[in-house]
C-alpha cells in the first residue's frame, strides 16, 4: 500500500493518505480562485476513509457547496496554508497537490473552466469542462 504525505508550509500540520487519488483535477471555480489567489486549485480527490491528519489540528472554514452540502476547508491557523477541502456531498477530500512532499500526480481534467479569469492557463492536453462533467456529479 502506498502512503502519500504532506504538510502545510510551516510544518505545524501534517497529513497522509493511502493509495492513488480517485481523481486529480484543476478547478477554476470562483471559490478556488479566492482560496488560492490564483486561477485554479489543484486537487487530488481522496476517499474520506483513506485520509487522515497525523500532526497538529487544522482550523476549519465551512461553506455550502453547489449541492447544498457542506464543504469544509482545513487550513493551518499559523501559516494559513489550505491543506484540503472535505467535500461531504461526495464523501471525499480534495487534497492540495501543492502540499504533498513529493507530488507525482498530474491533472486529469480542468473543471469549472467557464468561471476562469481571462488570464487563466489551461494545459492543452488536459480535457476541459465548463462546469462539472456528468460522471462527477454525485
Ligand atoms: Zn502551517
Ligand atoms: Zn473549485
Amino acid at each position: 500500500m502506498e502512503i502519500h504525505t504532506g504538510s502545510c508550509r510551516c510544518g505545524d500540520i501534517e497529513f497522509c493518505f493511502y493509495n492513488d487519488p480517485i481523481n486529480s483535477i484543476f478547478c477554476y471555480c470562483k471559490e478556488c480562485q479566492a482560496l488560492t489567489g490564483s486561477d485554479k486549485w489543484f486537487g487530488l480527490w481522496v476517499a474520506r476513509d483513506n485520509f487522515k491528519f497525523t500532526k497538529g489540528a487544522p482550523s476549519t472554514y465551512t461553506r455550502a457547496g453547489n449541492s447544498g452540502k457542506d464543504v469544509n476547508y482545513k487550513f493551518c491557523g499559523t501559516c494559513s496554508t489550505t491543506l484540503c477541502a472535505e467535500v461531504t456531498a461526495g464523501n471525499f477530500y480534495s487534497v492540495s497537490a501543492t502540499s504533498l512532499k513529493n507530488n507525482k500526480f498530474n491533472p486529469k481534467m480542468s473543471i469549472y473552466a467557464s468561471s476562469a479569469p481571462p488570464w487563466a492557463i489551461f494545459p492543452v492536453d488536459v480535457p476541459k469542462f465548463d462546469a462539472l462533467p456528468p460522471e462527477l456529479r454525485g
